[in-house]
């Protein structure tokens, strides 16, 4: 019978190491955590988080924080993250009549002054509707009247709302793991607002000086020192999104005019290059996606390729490729052993169609057996393994369970040129397991093939760069 447990009460970083200690060690994550201390877990992070760069173990910490009394303006910039879990205050059920708002640094009495335009409209606006909605909707008889003015009251908000101005405050609580919050923070530090930048700074401070707010005493200490302390405004994206605009006034020299055009168009996706550039133009600009997509169109191959080029230029060594590349849909059909499989079947940004178990799929055969002249005779000791177990009696469920890593299995990986980067990147590293370098070098050389001004800028380790003694 299979053991289940639910945790509690255990710091981030201390958890995030237990559950990583599953990897180099059989013991149950009870006993690891009973052993463990803040201090380990800050050692063992250094090591595998920072030096090795094993980023998926900053997923394991689970962080809490509560940003209060910030602008709306910095709170939308705050939940732009797409791992982010988190509730706002909601202009629906909570009146802002008289909540306090923004002032940004040095702000004059003219910035009051629109504020408190906007506020005296808003209570206009609530009042007025408010009664606008009762006459429409008298109250039904099944209803209480508490029931009912909470209703009226919540959709006469729902108007009043056009009048907030950004600056007022709100709250925010969110969950994150330590690698989303370390990304975040450092997305916020290169905004160009200083609010954002102060509340970036104030997030970071927070995990990592602060003790942090709990109901039981001996957990109020800073949750997350180690995974979060190196967060910094990012150079690269803020040198992309300068370049972008630059190159954005001299491509698009005749922005359109005339009718407005419709809130919503739909696109379908073209090929990534042309979508990956549309995409990063039009969020510097203020202009139509279709629009600039025909202007690339028109540009020559190799002024987009330039164009590609200057995307990735800066990129440094821990920055992934710019989000404007999840656009885009390959489609890998790939028949690798369950053993590499089961290395990449943990790839989450992948659609992934996986074809049963199939024991007439044959196994593989890893070349190291013969590079290293292993005195073993492999294939015949599999083949004869196989040979039995298929024409063995058992039930068929029975069977899977009896094959080795070696069976190979076929399945699609669904992914965007983005994600296929980060995979090629991270599995062709010498340190990985053979096989699955094998695979990502092989989507490598696919890629070559039909996306080349991508293609050349996946950092691939090739399959012959090896370091036995790296990790
Ligand atoms: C050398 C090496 C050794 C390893 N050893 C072990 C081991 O001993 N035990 C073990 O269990 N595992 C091990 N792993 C696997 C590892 O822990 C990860 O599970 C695996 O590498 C995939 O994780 P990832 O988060 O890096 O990539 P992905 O899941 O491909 O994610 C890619 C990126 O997208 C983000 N992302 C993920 N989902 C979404 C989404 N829905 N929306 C937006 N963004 C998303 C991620 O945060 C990440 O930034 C090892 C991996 C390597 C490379």
């Amino acid at each position: 019978m299979a053991k289940i447990y639910a945790v509690a009460n255990v710091p981030p970083e201390v958890s995030a190491y237990g559950m990583a200690k599953y990897s180099r060690s059989s013991a149950p994550l009870s006993d690891t955590l009973r052993e463990i201390s803040q201090e380990k877990a800050s050692n063992f992070l250094n090591t595998f988080y920072f030096s090795y760069g094993h980023a998926s173990i900053a997923d394991l910490a689970h962080i809490v924080l509560a940003i209060e009394d910030i602008s709306m303006l910095a709170a939308m910039t705050l939940v732009d993250e797409p791992l982010w879990d988190g509730q706002e205050r909601s202009t629906r059920y909570q009146n802002f009549l008289t909540a306090p708002y923004y002032r940004p640094r040095g702000a004059s009495a003219e910035f009051d002054q629109f504020c408190s335009q906007l506020f005296a409209f808003y209570g206009e606006l609530l009042q007025a509707s408010l009664e606008a909605l009762q006459i429409r909707y008298p109250r039904p008889e099944h209803m209480t009247s508490g029931t009912y003015q909470r209703t009226m009251q919540a959709r006469a908000l729902d108007i009043a709302r056009y009048a907030l101005p950004l600056a007022t405050l709100t709250s925010v609580g969110q969950v994150t793991s330590a690698r989303v919050l370390e990304q975040q923070i450092s997305r916020l530090l290169t905004s160009e607002y200083p609010e954002v930048r102060d509340m970036a700074q104030e997030m970071k401070i927070a995990v990592t000086e602060r003790a942090a707010f709990s109901l039981t005493e001996s957990l109020g200490q800073p949750l997350a020192p180690t995974l979060i302390k190196y967060a910094d405004a990012n150079p690269y994206l803020a040198d992309l999104t300068a370049r972008l605009k630059t190159l954005a006034n001299e491509i698009f020299r005749s922005p359109p005019t005339g009718p407005e055009i419709s809130p919503v168009d739909l696109f379908m996706a073209a090929d990534p290059i042309t979508d990956g550039l549309a995409m990063a133009f039009y969020g510097t600009t203020a202009l139509p996606f279709g629009w600039i997509r025909e202007r690339l169109r028109d540009l020559s191959t190799s002024v987009r390729s330039e164009l590609i080029d200057h995307l990735f230029q800066g990129r440094g060594a821990h920055d992934g490729w710019p989000k404007f590349f999840r656009t885009g849909t390959l489609i890998f059909d790939i028949l690798m052993d369950i053993g590499a499989f089961r290395d990449f079947n943990r790839h989450r940004r992948v659609n992934k169609v996986v074809q049963p178990i199939d024991i007439h799929q044959e196994f593989a055969e890893p070349d190291m057996l013969q590079e290293f002249a292993v005195p073993i005779n492999y294939h015949s000791w599999m083949e004869k393994y196989y040979r039995s177990l298929i024409s063995g009696t058992m039930a068929p469920l029975d069977k899977p369970y009896l094959l080795p890593l070696a069976h190979r299995r076929r399945a699609l990986f669904v992914m965007d040129p983005a994600q296929a980067a980060y995979i090629i990147e991270l599995r062709s590293r010498s340190a990985g397991h053979f096989s699955y370098r094998q695979i990502a070098v092989k989507m490598h050389h696919s890629l070559q093939q039909v996306l080349p001004d991508l293609a050349r800028h996946i950092r691939v380790t090739p399959f012959e760069e090896f370091d036995p003694f790296e990790r």
